[in-house]
């Protein structure tokens, strides 16, 4: 990667990247084009609070690569946001738009806030600000925004109404998880987890069959993080006959060998905001990281397995259904110790497809049905998670490199079609 970014995250970024090239079949342009972002912006983000004075926050938003068209990602209110971290989850998007072919680029913002001491008003006033800041690098035909960490719905309906207000027109496909009123769609809230299970029963009958005999079932399962994306998971999981074992969230981790009763926990966690404690063993936080089960399933937080913890990790499979729960430096450990890891950038990419389908349906003005939604959703997720298989046994890679190589391949054939100089000089 280049020296002109130094950064422990980007240069990880840089990393997968080159694992890829190296067994992908890309052009030199193509490469060179990926070394940088296309475009980083850096704003101040002033907020008039609710007591009178005014205080400013820095935000981004980094457009990594607009070559198979506008670019799409996440806006994040987090106080650890920096532009490492921006760009470096912009450059992931980059990839995972083009390893589901959506036809999508990668980007990323976010404020540097400690969003969760805003009153509501001046969450609002702030979301607002931050449109007002970028509006000239977003659109529906050039960068198109969504929700990501401390980021909703309701965010998402107030940045989009801002963006309609400076352009003085209502532009519903600017911003994607929006409130269903605001032009939203069905079917977004559950997207993720929805698109991870297509993944995982498609990948599962497939691994059985390289597994040793004793070994061919998935059957027990360890979920870190019961939010949106770990809940839907585990309902999913558990209605298709696997044994949830162990489920956390930020205040406690749980573990019962028969099987947690994940209806209660859904249900204590939706009443209580935390998981029950007397849903079965308590567990220490990292423990969970390292039960002996068929399948652990990241869904909280990134960095999680690091090379610390990567060798003490038993489970046969992990499903990536955050976003960059395992450590760069610890793939190897993982692979060494015959670990299969399905990546975040197919995993969790229900998400973003079902954010290209409102902005598809945006554009058309024509709403789709949940089933027709969900239909969909199931087709892109098995066809793209049976491109990836193929690669990774036809190249002899893991899933990951597999998924990084599908993307590359498909981003270089949109550099060469459209020439690298030209796509400078249109400033694309
Ligand atoms: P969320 O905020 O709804 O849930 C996060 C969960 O993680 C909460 O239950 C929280 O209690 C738990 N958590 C926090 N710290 C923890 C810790 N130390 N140990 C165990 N659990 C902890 O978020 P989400 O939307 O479910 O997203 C979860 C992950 O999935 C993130 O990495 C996100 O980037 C990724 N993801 C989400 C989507 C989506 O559409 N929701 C799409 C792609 C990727």
């Amino acid at each position: 990667m280049s020296t002109e970014i130094k950064s422990t995250l980007f240069e990880g970024a840089g990393a997968r990247l080159e694992a890829a090239a190296a067994v992908a079949e890309v052009s030199e342009d193509t490469l060179e084009r990926l070394r940088l972002p296309q475009s980083v912006l850096k704003v101040s983000v002033p907020l008039r609070m609710d007591d009178g004075s005014l205080q400013t926050f820095p935000g981004y938003r980094v457009r990594y690569d607009g070559t198979r068209g506008p670019t799409k990602g996440g806006i994040r209110f987090h106080p650890r946001v920096n532009v490492d971290e921006v760009q470096s989850l912009a450059f992931f998007m980059t990839f995972k738009c083009a390893c589901l072919d959506l036809p999508f680029g990668g980007a990323k913002g976010g404020i540097t806030v400690h969003s969760k001491e805003l009153s509501l008003a001046e969450k609002e006033r702030l979301s607002r600000n931050y449109i007002t800041k970028i509006a000239d690098v977003i659109g529906p035909d050039t960068d198109i925004p969504a929700p990501d960490m401390y980021t909703d719905q309701m965010v998402m309906g107030w940045m989009v109404d801002e963006y309609s207000i400076i352009r003085r027109a209502q532009s519903p496909a600017a911003v994607t998880g929006k409130p269903l009123s605001l032009g939203g769609s069905l079917g977004r809230d559950t997207a993720t987890a929805d698109g991870a299970f297509h993944v995982l029963r498609t990948l599962a009958p497939k691994l059985a069959e390289v597994a040793d005999q004793d070994e061919a079932e998935l059957r027990t399962v360890a979920i870190q993080g019961f939010g949106n994306a770990g809940a839907q998971m585990a309902k999913l999981v558990a209605d298709a006959g696997y044994t949830v074992v162990a489920a956390s969230d930020s205040t406690r981790a749980v573990y019962a060998e028969d099987g947690l009763d994940v209806a209660r926990l859904r249900e204590r966690k939706h009443a209580d905001g935390e998981l029950p404690a007397d849903a079965g063993d308590e567990l220490g936080p990292e423990e969970l990281l390292e039960l002996d089960v068929d399948l652990l399933v990241p869904a909280a937080l990134e960095d999680v397995i690091t090379p610390d913890n990567a060798s003490r990790v038993r489970a046969r499979v992990v499903l990536e259904v955050a976003n960059g729960p395992i450590a760069v430096e610890a793939d190897r450990t993982l692979e060494d110790n015959g670990v299969t890891v399905i990546p975040d950038i197919l995993a969790n990419a229900g998400g973003v497809t079902v954010s290209y389908f409102e902005w598809a349906q945006n554009r058309s003005g024509v709403p789709w049905s949940a089933d027709e939604v969900a239909g969909r959703l199931e087709r892109k997720m098995v066809e793209q998670t049976e491109v990836v298989w193929d690669c990774a046994r036809e190249r002899d890679v893991t899933l990951r490199t597999a998924a990084y190589v599908i993307g590359l391949e498909r981003i270089s054939e949109a550099v060469n079609a459209t020439g690298s100089v030209e796509q400078f000089r249109n400033g694309r």
